[in-house]
């Protein structure tokens, strides 16, 4: 009899492959963020980021078989998987190294040099991106500015995929305070659409909503969105009831408009990726 196939696991690699770049005996971190701590290092001669997850975040076999997906996925606007560690904790994640760190950090620090056509492009680069998942039927579903890096002129969605696996919300993360699990799944609130922390369901357009407040973001220079809601239950419900962030100052009607249509309270009325894309190309 045939043994049944192997799942292919060529890219689980040992820990001893990864080099991690240091300066004065430390590992040089390059941030920190709601899944652990993320480090600069080499794999096979390339540059990479290595993240260390928290222990006890997720199922390592849970991740593997995500992970196994998720290296399938390439694209210029997406990070690309290039290797896990995950037979024992804590898990390792490598992946290519963005020189620039993640486009919250680098809204806020260049805001006096970044102008409309740059926030343009942002978001015209991550829908691109974020087209091609929707083409492959794959859900991020914690679609942020925090997890989208930042390269040479390039935007590229990182993290996707991770919010499925994870099972425990490490709590001295930064950002933990955006997260809540309602029945095992952990939810970024203020970027979830209301249905999907109603329903607990998840589709493309929950990450068509999280894109809207993306894009808030990103002509924000990086404010936290709805600042002016801190508890959570009370945004919920005034989300649910029809609430809606006004245009953040400076931005173009147009912008604003493809924003609002991303919050559409019924998820058939938002548009989908595709036609994101040509929309904001269209305004370049
Ligand atoms: P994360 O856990 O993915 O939210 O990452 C935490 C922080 O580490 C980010 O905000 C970035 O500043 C940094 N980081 C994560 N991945 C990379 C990467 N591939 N290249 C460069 N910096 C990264």
């Amino acid at each position: 009899m045939m043994a049944a196939a192997q799942p292919e696991t060529i890219f689980e690699i040992k820990r001893s492959s990864i080099y991690f770049c240091r300066k004065a005996k430390e590992r040089i971190q390059l941030g920190k963020g709601f899944f652990g701590v993320v480090f600069k290092g080499h794999y096979k001669g390339e540059k990479v980021a290595v993240k260390i997850v928290q222990d006890g975040s997720m199922n390592p076999q849970d991740f593997l078989n995500e992970a196994q997906i998720m290296r399938t996925m390439e694209h210029p606007n997406i990070i690309k998987l290039l290797a896990v560690c995950t037979k024992k904790e804590p898990i390792y994640i490598i992946t290519e190294l963005m020189k620039k760190g993640s486009l919250l950090e680098y809204l806020k620090k260049n805001r006096q040099t970044l102008d409309i056509s740059h926030q343009i492009e942002m978001a015209v680069q991550v829908a691109c991106g974020m087209d091609y998942l929707e083409n492959n039927l794959y859900i991020h579903r914690d679609l942020a500015a925090r997890n989208v890096l930042v390269g040479e002129n390039v935007y590229k969605v990182a993290d996707f995929g991770l919010a499925r696996v994870l099972i425990k919300a490490p709590s001295d993360s930064p950002n933990s305070q955006y997260y809540r699990v309602i029945e095992g799944v952990c939810l970024p609130i203020r970027w979830t659409a209301p249905d999907a922390i109603v329903s607990n369901r998840f589709t493309i357009k929950n990450d068509v909503w999280s894109f809207g407040i993306l894009l808030y973001e990103i002509m924000t220079f990086g404010m936290e969105p709805y600042a002016n809601i801190k508890n959570n239950n009370k945004l919920i419900k005034r989300v649910t009831g029809g609430y809606r962030m006004p245009c953040p100052r400076d931005c173009p009607e147009n912008m604003y408009q493809i924003m609002s249509a991303c919050w559409m309270m019924q998820e058939n009325d938002r548009p989908l990726f595709e036609s994101l894309h040509t929309m904001l190309s269209d305004l370049q």
